[in-house]
């Protein structure tokens, strides 16, 4: 089952170009069975996330990007409207009593402003971050980051052994499914969507080109 595990809409996501029922229509096209909606501290309703559903033909999944002093976290099965930056103990320690899941979101942006080299940062070093002590997964493909931040957080998952997803980070309509996360098996629900994040039964891989 093919997922884009990080997608922005309009007008919950301002920074975002995308309207909703034109993204699950772009997503469908591109051969996906899924997308997760993780809007800027912003929950959709449950009625308006099934009625989009409904009218799209294919499953949708919600969750929550919240910044934190560590860095922007997409965090599901917690359905709290947090409005502003919180600190990531308080969020981890909150989604935790919660049942919830947290994935460090684009963990490396902006590092190749430096570039990795200049910094002199191994993925060894990287990994002792504080974030990655606090979260259950990280992205290791995200569709805004260049190849060189993607394969340091994939090198840095490897050595924490923290399960590593992909996600489109889509803002605009082209960038849907830019990557997706390949389920094993069927998923119905936010629970399923972490348990089999959990269990580790997916791949990453990049959405059917659209055509
Ligand atoms: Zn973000
Ligand atoms: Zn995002």
């Amino acid at each position: 089952m093919i997922i884009d595990l990080h997608v922005h809409t309009k007008p919950l996501s301002p920074c975002s170009h995308i309207d909703p029922l034109e993204m699950v229509a772009e997503a469908k096209r591109r051969g996906l069975d899924g997308v997760c909606l993780t809007e800027h501290h912003a929950l959709w309703g449950r009625s308006e996330l099934d009625e989009l559903a409904r009218q799209s033909g294919i499953r949708i999944f919600t969750g929550n990007e919240i910044t934190t002093d560590q860095g922007d976290i997409l965090v599901f099965r917690y359905p709290v409207h947090v409005p502003d930056i919180i600190p990531i103990a308080e969020l981890r320690r909150e989604v935790l009593a919660a049942g919830g899941f947290m994935i460090a979101a684009h963990p490396f942006r902006g590092f190749k402003v430096f570039g990795f080299g200049q910094l002199r940062m191994t993925p060894e070093q990287a990994a002792k971050r504080r974030l990655f002590q606090l979260v259950d997964a990280m992205e290791v493909c995200n569709g805004k980051l260049s190849e060189e931040e993607n394969r340091m957080a994939l090198e840095v998952s490897k050595i924490l052994g923290l399960a590593g997803t992909g996600g489109s980070d889509a803002h605009q309509i082209d960038e849907v499914g830019k990557w997706v996360t390949v389920f094993d098996r069927d998923i119905r629900n936010e629970q399923e969507l972490v348990d089999e994040i959990r269990a580790g039964r997916y791949t990453i891989g990049a959405a059917p080109a659209a055509s």
